[in-house]
């Protein structure tokens, strides 16, 4: 039974923004939340979006190996906790996973059967770079880094179930919740 939903994309495709519509329009889906010791954003909430962490805090989670996959990247940790997971495969709630391509192709192998993989990609590599630099959260430096996994990022697009434009917003988020629909059949929703 598939509950595990990973949305992963290179940077700056529009996951986030994915992901926060799908939570405005279907409610009964739980949202995974990841630590990070990245600094958090003014539009962010500590406990929302992620759980920020300093990165001493972070290397003892790891060192406790609270966390089912982590990641350091653009100079900060990413990871998910075990908890979330268990807790949502024991329950039977779909839970929707924002995360890198990495760390997606890691829960991917983890949990094979329960998984539901889809990756974002953007319209092109401009558009993408328009969107790095309109969000207006990082540097030039920054965002030059998150330029350069992309090639990686885009090579294991053929690892994921399936694959989504995001041009549109709304049709690109339609389009994910259709798929979530069908593959999630037989999951307990929560009410
Ligand atoms: P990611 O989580 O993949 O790094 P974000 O969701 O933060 O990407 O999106 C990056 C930027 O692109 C944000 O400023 C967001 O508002 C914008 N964006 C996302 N989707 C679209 C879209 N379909 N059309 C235009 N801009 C978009
Ligand atoms: P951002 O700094 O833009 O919020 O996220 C940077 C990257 O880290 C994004 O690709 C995002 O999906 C990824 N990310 C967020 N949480 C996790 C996580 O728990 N694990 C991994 N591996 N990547 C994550």
């Amino acid at each position: 039974m598939k509950n595990l939903i990973i949305i992963t994309a290179p940077s700056g495709s529009g996951k986030t923004t994915i992901c926060k519509e799908i939570q405005k329009k279907e409610n009964n889906i739980k949202f995974s939340i990841s630590h990070t010791s990245r600094k958090i954003r003014p539009n962010e909430k500590n406990g929302v979006d992620y759980y920020f962490v300093t990165d001493e805090e972070f290397l003892d989670s790891i060192k406790k190996e609270d966390f089912v996959e982590w990641s350091f990247h653009f100079d900060c940790y990413y990871g998910t906790s075990k908890s979330q997971i268990q807790n949502s495969i024991d329950k039977k709630i779909p839970l929707l996973l924002e995360v890198d391509v990495k760390g997606a192709l890691n829960i991917k192998k983890l949990f094979p059967k329960q998984t539901v993989s889809i990756f974002v990609e953007p319209p092109s590599l401009n558009e993408l770079k328009i969107r790095l630099q309109k969000r207006g959260s990082d540097s030039n430096e920054r965002i030059a880094k998150r330029l350069q996994r992309i090639e990686f990022e885009l090579s294991h697009k053929s690892n994921f179930d399936f694959s989504i434009v995001n041009d549109k917003l709304e049709v690109a988020t339609n389009k994910i919740l259709e798929i979530i629909k069908n593959e999630t059949k037989g999951v307990s929703y929560v009410t």
